[in-house]
């Protein structure tokens, strides 16, 4: 029990992409110091969400 949800959660990153993530600024990471990153890339362990703005 619970095993297979915690491990989703972990790996939940890997469904996401830099594009997505707060840390992607063009093609660099603000958090990890990457550089030539590709938005449409799968994102790593540190990825974060972006929030989304008030329209
Ligand atoms: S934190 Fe990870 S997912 Fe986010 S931009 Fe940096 S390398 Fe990509």
């Amino acid at each position: 029990m619970g095993l297979g949800d915690a491990l989703r959660r972990k790996l939940e990153f890997y469904k996401h992409k830099h594009g997505e993530c707060q840390n992607f600024d063009n093609g660099t990471c603000k958090a990890a110091h990457f550089t030539n990153l590709k938005a449409n890339e799968t994102a790593c362990p540190h990825f974060k969400a972006k929030q989304k703005t008030g329209a």
